[in-house]
């Protein structure tokens, strides 16, 4: 059996790659979500080991030290980061995995694994991204200030990704992606593997 497919979703907070994430997970029954690890408190209903490994700061730096993230960042004064064990284990498998990561992370996978479909989730517009960050009401005005600013940077590292998904629509989006999965399993050279 050959490997599984990496997917790697990202872009802009707010674009609504949460959403599609779920949808297509939901679609595609193979596809398995990798759990981040972070330094960020739990939210109010998010659960350890479901949403997030959430973790102490030392604790996060001594699993770097050891080499144990396939890639990871700071993202908005936080430490995220993939583990690397369960993933390299499911695509060995065959598996597919998806990825939910910020694009710094996601331009150090493709440095790991070029063979990684990076798809960048982009918004309608700029005014629609703001319009759904300030509706999601879960953030204070400074950290949506922050979360905006740093949109309209991380729209600059498009031509970074080997695609664009533009969230217009979260039904169709979620069709798109599901193509690019597809495309990717029928890649040539996996046939060969
Ligand atoms: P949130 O705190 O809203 O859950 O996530 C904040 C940002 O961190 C989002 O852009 C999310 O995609 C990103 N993120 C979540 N997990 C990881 C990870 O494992 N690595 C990296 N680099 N970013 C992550």
């Amino acid at each position: 059996m050959g490997r599984g497919v990496l997917l790697v979703i990202s872009g802009p907070s707010g674009a609504g790659k949460g959403t599609l994430s779920r949808l297509l997970l939901s679609k595609q029954k193979q596809l398995k979500l990798s759990i981040s690890a972070t330094t960020r408190p739990p939210r109010c209903g998010e659960i350890h080991g479901e949403h997030y490994y959430f973790l102490g700061k030392d604790d996060f730096e001594q699993q770097i030290e050891e080499n144990n993230f396939l890639e990871y960042a700071q993202v908005y004064d936080n430490y995220y980061g993939t583990p690397l064990k369960p993933v390299e284990e499911s695509l060995s498998n065959g598996q597919d995995v998806l990825l939910e990561i910020d694009i710094q992370g996601a331009l150090q996978v493709k440095g790991r694994y070029p063979e990684a479909a990076l798809i960048f989730i982009a918004p309608p517009s700029l005014d629609e991204l703001a319009k759904r960050i300030y509706g999601r009401g879960t953030d204070s005005p400074e950290v949506i200030e922050k979360r905006l600013s740093l949109a309209s940077a991380e729209l600059e590292f498009i031509d970074k990704y080997d695609y664009c998904v533009i969230n217009d629509d979260a039904e169709w989006a979620t069709a798109r992606l599901q193509a690019i999965l597809e495309a990717e399993k029928s890649r040539v050279y996996r046939k060969s593997e």
